[in-house]
């Protein structure tokens, strides 16, 4: 029972085949710069002794759909796909759902449209995913296409948690409100988190932070998401690689009548050039720290604002959620920054938040435990595991269109 999931950007398409009656990944892969000279493939494959293979490939990729056809001609070679009408079903990542989707969709004319109705409010992401849809679509025809979006899993937030304090028409006109994203990680480690606390999901109440170079933090409650950082873009919330996070709006009116920035310029001024290296000059937070290392001042800025955003949230989610079981700590710097998760509790001992030094520090890519004994809220590390959550997703969206029964399928 294999299930493909895609994520398709711009100029590159991510991908991995996953055998679902056992939860594993048997390959993988990443075709970048799709439009340049040097196009490169990067696939790695798991081989009979349990490990992975790595094959890299360069050659010109034109556009996305001869994109696809590279990617299967080498996928039929290793013998990962003889045939992509093998597939149970093919998993798209969409970024925004907006609020049509509050869980994954097989992919019609309706979704297809609602996907290009969304694109406005996520002009990088939505359009690309769309490509990745429409040419599966010609390649497996025969094969069941499911969106599963990034918003879906706030889609629970209510209304006093989700609405801008704006005139009315702003929500019912123009759908302005807030959406969050990340969702398919928080959903992930929430239900992670709640396996290794030994509890059901719904009884648990958590704050996710998703910290990659994109970042989010979510307040979790009763296993649903009640509040998360980021709004009707992946802009607001906490200080990110090259996003600045939450900031006044009348900044805005500011750079532009008094300093004459264009809106564009400043459009592009928040989401890329500011955060972590507007700040220090890097986004790459192991370049951060090893500047802050040897002392570079402005790198030790750049990681006090990170930290002091997230401690933040962490203070309000604690506030939104009334009792907290864990803190979970996701993404390339959630995952891999002592300095980052030490950081970011310091000082919470009177909410019940308190790291162990050792632990924290001997954290090396696997889940784990890092408060102290005398925190009783439980801080863990958990890696995230997107493309599984929209593997499952796709494969439980397929089986209740088809109605049939569960127990073959990993959980
Ligand atoms: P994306 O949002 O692109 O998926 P990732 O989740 O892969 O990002 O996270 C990328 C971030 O993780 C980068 O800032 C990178 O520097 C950081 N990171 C990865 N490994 C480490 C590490 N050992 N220490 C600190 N930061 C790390």
């Amino acid at each position: 029972m294999k299930v493909t999931v895609i994520n398709t950007g711009s100029s590159s398409i991510k991908y991995a085949v996953f055998d679902m009656s056992s939860c594993i990944l048997l390959g993988s892969g990443l075709l970048e710069r799709i439009g340049a000279a040097d196009s490169r493939l990067r696939h790695r494959r798991l081989n009979d002794a349990g490990a992975f293979d790595e094959l890299v490939r360069t050659r010109p990729v034109a556009e996305h759909r001869e994109g696809f056809d590279f990617i299967l001609s080498v996928a039929s070679e290793l013998r990962i796909l003889s045939n992509p009408d093998e597939l149970f079903g093919i998993g798209h990542r969409v970024v925004h759902g907006g609020d049509a989707y509050r869980e994954a969709v097989l992919i019609d004319r309706e979704v297809i449209a609602n996907i290009k109705r969304f694109a406005p409010l996520a002009p990088l992401h939505n359009p690309a995913n769309l490509k990745g849809i429409e040419v599966a679509l010609e390649r497996s025809p025969g094969v069941p296409q499911v969106a599963v979006f990034d918003t879906a899993f706030h889609q629970s937030m209510p209304p006093h948690s989700f609405h801008y304090a704006l005139p009315r028409p702003m929500y019912r006109e123009h759908h302005v409100r807030r959406y969050g994203f990340h969702g398919n990680s928080h959903g992930y480690v929430a239900k992670r988190a709640a396996e290794l606390l030994g509890k059901p999901l719904e009884a648990v109440n958590l704050i996710t932070l998703h910290l990659g170079n994109g970042a989010s933090a979510a307040a979790i409650g009763g296993g649903k998401s009640l509040d998360t950082s980021m709004g009707m873009t992946p802009l607001e919330g906490l200080m990110m690689g090259t996003r600045c996070g939450d900031l006044d709006p009348a900044l805005h009116f500011y750079l532009a009548k008094k300093a004459g920035i264009s809106l564009d310029e400043i459009e592009k001024l928040l989401n890329t050039e500011s955060g972590l290296k507007g700040v220090c000059g890097v986004n790459d937070m192991r370049e951060v720290e090893r500047l802050a290392a040897a002392n570079d001042p402005d790198a030790q800025l750049a990681i006090d604002m990170f930290c002091y955003r997230i401690k933040k949230y962490i203070g309000a989610y604690c506030a939104v959620l009334g009792r907290v079981d864990a803190l979970v700590f996701t993404g390339g710097i959630g995952e891999n920054s002592p300095i980052v998760r030490e950081r970011a509790c310091a000082g919470l001992s009177a909410l019940g938040i308190a790291v162990d030094e050792q632990k924290n520090t001997a954290v090396s890519k696997n889940e784990a435990e890092i408060q102290a004994d005398r925190s009783p809220i439980k801080i863990l590390v958990i890696p995230t595991n997107e493309e599984l959550e929209i593997a499952r997703q796709t494969l439980e969206t397929i089986i209740r269109a088809k109605g049939m029964p569960r127990e073959s399928v990993c959980s």
